[in-house]
């Protein structure tokens, strides 16, 4: 999960929310939240990031289904010209069980997510032992990335 606009913590909370009252679906752990330093688009402030884990019988396309109506319900609007540019909310689907899964709409696991410390270590507080297929376990693929441009999310932010 990441937001980087409209009050980017509420914007997770609210997503939780939206998660538990999904049929289908239910909640596992919840990571700590981060912040971090924007990626791509400069001059864009900062972004609040966390990953959560879900036990569901949805199909993977289904689960994406389901997060991209998330995002809309909360106004992320996409924007054709500019990647990762700033946004309310981006739920992004990391992991599919140990499934690779490569069509049009989706690739699992995430392309990114092995290069991303702000998903790379959230991951790892809930999930050390998890592991990325082809890559290795969460926890020593965090190790490896360190802690540059992230921090634990201020609660009173
Ligand atoms: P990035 O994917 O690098 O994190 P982004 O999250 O900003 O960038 P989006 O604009 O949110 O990218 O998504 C673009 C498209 O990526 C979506 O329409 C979706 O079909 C596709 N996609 C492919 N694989 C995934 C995945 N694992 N999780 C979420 N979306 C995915
Ligand atoms: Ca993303
Ligand atoms: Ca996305």
């Amino acid at each position: 999960m990441g937001s980087n606009l409209q009050a980017p913590r509420q914007q997770l909370q609210t997503a939780l929310s939206a998660l538990r009252a999904t049929s289908d679906l239910s909640l596992g752990a919840v990571s700590p939240v981060y912040r971090s330093a924007p990626l791509g688009v400069a001059g864009q402030p900062d972004y609040c990031n966390a990953v959560v884990e879900v036990f569901t019988d949805l199909e993977a396309l289904q689960l994406l289904d389901c997060l991209q109506s998330i995002e809309k319900q909360q106004g992320r609007e996409r924007n054709a010209t500019q990647r990762w540019g700033p946004r309310t909310l981006d739920l992004d689907l990391l992991l599919y069980g140990g499934y690779v899964i490569n069509s049009e709409r989706l690739t699992v696991p995430h392309p990114e997510m092995h290069k991303r410390n702000f998903v790379m270590r959230p991951l790892a507080d809930i999930a050390p032992d998890v592991a990325i297929p082809g890559l290795g376990a969460a926890a020593e693929l965090a190790r490896v990335l360190g802690g540059q441009g992230l921090a634990p999310w201020a609660e009173a932010e």
